[in-house]
């Protein structure tokens, strides 16, 4: 059986950036706490704990920020980089503990833009409505949803889009790690139905306004994936559980290869290597998530090496 890694998977540039930033911090200090999982994979969140990364939750950071005031010491806390919204930012000012800013600057980018169209719209049209492609409570997500105070409309799918007055202007934005074709999806039907509302016909041309805000490394990845999964006779995709990118792009390649599993990591091989056999495949590919490191890719080629 012949074993190839996919050379475009493994982290985003933004995940490298928000690890090298904690580990650079643990190098010098010994400890950190970081807002949330540093990113969806437990293999690589648990190389980090041993190293001295405590994961912490906002609860969390007030027990720090009260330990913290006991010992005289301000606590430094990461923010990873899908980012977080203005109340964090105050939170910890009024509690006395020192942010290390990991946001990717990507979302930091759409942060602010979601931020400048929100205020814009508060001025020109104040029954305005910004909309978020996005998954409900997704890190990111509440991050985008905090510059717009808490009023932006979330919408993970079509049924959503009953949420919306089309009798209202629009400004709608998606979170990086979301799909371009069911953005796009979404988008067309909001445009059916602004036109199928009763004054829709009469409407402006900045009534509805769409902003392209997928990441392209997401969006690239896409295509490059496809034509992996192509090329091979199946592929093991290994990608944590909470990873958005990870289900989306999984679901893609399966749509192009039948024969796609879903691993967390060596430990699962086992499970899928007895069919992998029996269904004579000779080529396997080993892709994963954005948030997938490379070496536990590299653990599943060594472990199905192995169990040959
Ligand atoms: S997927 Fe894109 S936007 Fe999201 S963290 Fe990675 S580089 Fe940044």
């Amino acid at each position: 059986m012949k074993i190839e890694i996919d050379d475009n998977a493994g982290f985003c540039f933004g995940v490298v950036r928000a690890i090298g930033t904690a580990e650079e911090e643990l190098s010098r200090s010994g400890s950190l706490f970081c807002l949330g999982d540093i990113v969806h994979n437990n293999a690589e969140v648990s190389r980090l704990r041993a190293k001295g990364l405590e994961v912490i939750d906002h609860e969390g950071m007030d027990r720090v920020a009260r330990q913290g005031r006991t010992q005289g010491v301000r606590p430094r806390v990461l923010i990873r980089a899908h980012g977080e919204p203005p109340s964090t930012y105050s939170e910890a000012e009024r509690q006395g503990v020192d942010l290390i800013d990991a946001t990717c600057p990507i979302v930091l980018a759409l942060q602010q833009r979601i931020r400048r169209g929100y205020e814009e719209m508060r001025r020109r049209e104040p029954e305005g409505q910004v909309v978020i492609f996005g998954k409900p409570g997704h890190a990111e997500v509440v991050g985008l949803c905090g510059q717009t105070e808490g009023r932006a409309i979330v919408v993970s799918s079509a049924e959503d889009l009953d949420g919306i007055d089309y009798g209202r202007p629009i400004r709608m934005y998606s979170q990086t790690t979301k799909s371009r074709e069911e953005y796009a999806r979404l988008i067309e039907n909001v445009r059916r139905r602004i036109a199928d509302s009763s004054e829709g016909k009469a409407r402006e041309e900045d009534f509805f306004v769409a902003y392209n805000t997928i990441c392209s490394r997401v969006a690239n990845r896409a295509a490059m994936l496809e034509k992996f999964a192509q090329g091979v006779d199946a592929v093991l995709f290994v990608s944590g559980q909470g990873s958005s990118n990870g289900h989306y792009l999984f679901d893609l390649c399966r749509r192009v290869q039948l024969r796609t599993y879903l691993l967390y990591g060596p430990e699962d091989v086992e499970q899928v290597k007895e069919e992998l056999l029996s269904q004579g495949v000779e080529r396997v590919g080993i892709t994963g998530a954005t948030s997938t490191p490379r070496w536990l890719m590299e653990s599943v080629a060594q472990e199905l090496k192995n169990e040959n």
